[in-house]
């Protein structure tokens, strides 16, 4: 593997003929590493975890552009609203209920993505198809001024079924153009589409990802399993 920088290069390239953008995902990643991406002019990055975010938020440069891509509990929501720029995991009202109090504290409009199921597995977060129109449908929803919903989130099957992975992601953005042309037509900050990530982000951008989440094509394997 090259280093950091390399690797960063090799990413971008692939993504350079589409409109998708990268979000670098900087988990169990040394201040110190993040930096070399940061030092070559590259200022999106991703934290699966509240605590980590806010650490590295806190003593990083104020020019960052911090993403929240892991599970978010209610309780944690006020630690970021401050400064994250947008949210990827909501799934449930009640979580964008405290997203919408927490930014109005800050006069924020706070953009966020629902998290769709679309995985095989059990153990992943997000909404079904269903839930999602019920948290639409409810009309506590239309009372949330400071949340902006900007469009959608999934993740993919861990696995090397490369045709599951397609149909999948292919599920995920039938429903997400079902949306743009429906329950959001006409709301021009519905547009993002984020899936992808080290193991699937071609597949992701093929079939119209917008925002691509990756860690170890970057900054290499991780030590333990997050
Ligand atoms: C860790 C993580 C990623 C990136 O994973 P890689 O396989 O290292 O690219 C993407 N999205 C979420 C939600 C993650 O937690």
């Amino acid at each position: 593997m090259g280093n950091i920088s390399e690797n960063l290069d090799k990413v971008l390239e692939v993504l350079k003929d589409s409109s998708c953008n990268l979000i670098a995902v900087t988990k169990t990643q040394e201040i110190d590493r993040i930096m070399e991406l940061y030092h070559v002019g590259f200022k999106i990055y991703g934290e699966n975890k509240v605590q980590e975010l806010c650490t590295k938020y806190e003593s990083m440069p104020k020019d960052i552009e911090w993403h929240l891509i892991g599970h978010l509990q209610k309780n944690k929501v006020k630690y970021i609203t401050p400064f994250v720029t947008l949210i990827h995991a909501v799934d449930s009202l009640d979580l964008l209920k405290e997203i919408n109090k927490q930014a109005l504290k800050h006069q924020r409009i706070q953009h966020c993505l629902l998290q769709i199921y679309i995985a095989k597995e059990e153990t992943k977060f997000g909404l079904s198809r269903q839930e999602l129109y019920e948290l639409l449908d409810n009309e506590i929803f239309n009372t949330f001024t400071n949340v902006r919903i900007v469009g959608l989130m999934g993740m993919a099957s861990n696995t090397d079924d490369q045709d599951q992975v397609r149909s999948e992601f292919t599920g995920l953005k039938e429903l997400f153009e079902e949306l743009k042309t429906g329950y959001f037509k006409g709301d021009v900050h519905f547009k993002e589409l984020s899936m992808g990530m080290s193991g699937d982000y071609h597949i992701a951008i093929e079939t119209g990802s917008t925002m691509i989440r990756v860690g170890s094509a970057i900054f290499g394997q991780r030590n333990y399993v997050v």
